[in-house]
């Protein structure tokens, strides 16, 4: 703030004498950026995926690190030294060989847009102070709405990611079902509430016990329902669970185990659960629900939309660049109040107008909604469904040529973009095999245990990847299977 006759004295000086020259070099750094991205985006094909080999932390924090600068530097020098110094230490998680958890990259428009809402900058909470990317927003949010079959009157937040989408799903969840008890949440919190019941299933994403417990629901006082091998809920179990019961409820479902791709039988649940009035059915689809863009996996997610609310991901399957997940709400009041925070100096848009703050948690925040413009529409529906049934054909392909080797074992039904497999039926054969194909660098995937099992996990979720991406990693894994059959037993 500035008050009195030095304070203007000061700003009177920095206008006469300390103005910033913001244009000298910018064009050229700016351009040579553009370039060592094109440069690294064309090493992607054939670039080894996983960080270089020797690269340890002590490596890494050898060349980032030190003391405090107390000189700056010139920006060209930063970001050469920048990219210099870390690109031993990165994964080409846009890699098309790359299958480690459920990382999609980006397809070019979406990347593009990304360099550009970095540049335009946009503090995206208010339509007053940014109507185009309000209205960005507002759009893709319809045509996402429309392309994953949800209820027309949902709300849309464009969230970091489906963490905060599950909690901002929660979140209106805790608003709705307490508000029919006549307990102001937002208000008066959870201390001395009704206590809400949360339903959760046995396989349930860390993601979404880390939205309960953020939204103070707890995770210890989740109620599990068992699942079977596929980490699918069973709906006779929740059916018993809720049998009788009239208290507020919160019910999680999923869409896509991260392991095995399972998706809960959604219909049957959202049958259930609408057999209590004051119940709120969450789904958790963070890849899952990407299966209703298409026209050929559609049946596995049917009645999906007689859910309550949805969170999904669109740096997953709609690979565009992080930050970017969608929470969707069917009862959009009770999603605003959970999410709208109101001050005096950030006025309600007047009229018609979305303000993108709303409806989820963070009022400053990056223009998301540009990324996933640029996708849809670099792609269409056409495309996307097209994106998401060949990535579920590599990973059957995959899983089909690994079933006919010997020793190898393909754990989960291959429903969805997920495979399993494992080695010589053994956990310490299936761990090594996973260390070696890591270090070979041709691609990569990653390990879980599932069910007590150690497997590897295959997820096929980037735009790029193709049969023959498929088959030289296919390739890849059988010989490092060989390679630890011959370095003999293990202990
Ligand atoms: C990835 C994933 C999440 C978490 O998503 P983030 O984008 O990492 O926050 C939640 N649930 C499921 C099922 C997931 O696969």
């Amino acid at each position: 703030m500035i008050e009195g006759p030095a304070a203007i004295d000061r700003a009177d000086r920095a206008d006469r004498s300390d103005r910033v020259d913001v244009d000298a070099g910018t064009d050229e750094l700016l351009r040579r950026t553009a370039e060592m991205a094109i440069a690294y985006r064309r090493s992607l094909p054939e670039r080894r995926v996983g960080p270089q080999p020797g690269v340890t932390v002590e490596s890494l924090r050898a060349a980032l690190g030190g003391p405090l600068p107390k000189a700056g530097t010139d920006p060209d020098s930063v970001i050469e030294r920048l990219a210099a110094d870390v690109e031993p230490g990165l994964t080409a998680m846009s890699s098309p060989r790359f299958f480690g958890f459920v990382i999609g990259g980006s397809v070019p428009a979406a990347l593009a847009a990304d360099w550009l809402t970095s540049t335009w900058d946009q503090n995206v909470a208010l339509y007053l102070a940014t109507p185009s990317a309000a209205v960005v927003e507002e759009v893709a949010a319809r045509w996402l709405v429309e392309l994953l079959g949800l209820p027309v009157e949902s709300s849309v937040g464009f969230t970091s990611g489906a963490t905060m989408a599950n909690f901002t799903s929660i979140a209106a969840a805790r608003h709705a079902v307490l508000r029919r008890l006549d307990w102001d949440v937002e208000d008066q919190g959870l201390v001395g509430a009704p206590p809400i019941r949360v339903v959760i299933g046995a396989d349930a994403h860390i993601s979404l016990k880390l939205a309960l417990r953020l939204a103070g629901l707890g995770l210890g006082r989740a109620e599990r329902v068992p699942a079977d091998d596929e980490g699918r809920m069973d709906p006779a179990a929740l059916a018993s669970m809720l049998e009788g019961r009239s208290d507020p409820t919160i019910v999680c479902a999923q869409l896509g185990e991260v392991n095995t791709g399972g998706m809960d039988p959604i219909a049957r649940i959202v049958e259930i659960v609408r057999r209590h009035p004051n119940a709120w059915l969450h789904v958790d689809g963070a890849f899952g629900l990407w299966a209703a863009a298409s026209p050929r996996l559609r049946s596995i997610v049917r009645g999906h939309d007689g859910a309550d609310s949805w969170a999904t991901d669109s740096h997953k399957w709609l690979n565009v660049p992080y930050d970017s997940g969608l929470a969707f709400v069917r009862d959009s009041a009770a999603h605003r109040a959970a999410m709208s925070a109101g001050a005096a100096y950030l006025p309600p848009a007047p009229g018609q107008e979305r303000d993108p703050g709303d409806w989820v948690p963070e009022l400053s925040r990056r223009a998301r909604g540009f990324t996933v413009y640029a996708a849809i529409r670099q792609m269409g529906s056409d495309g996307i469904a097209a994106m998401v049934d060949r990535c579920c054909d590599v990973a059957s392909h995959m899983a089909r040529r690994l079933a006919n080797q010997p020793g190898v074992h393909i754990l989960n039904e291959v429903v969805l973009n997920q495979v399993l497999v494992r080695f010589d039926d053994d956990d310490a054969v299936t761990r090594d095999v996973i260390a070696r194909i890591q270090a070979d660098g041709t691609a990569w995937f990653g390990g879980t245990t599932y069910h007590g099992t150690v497997a590897m996990r295959i997820s096929v979720s980037e735009w790029s990847t193709g049969i023959d991406d498929a088959d030289r990693s296919v390739d890849a894994v059988v010989r490092a299977f060989e390679a630890s059959r011959s370095a003999g037993p293990r202990s």
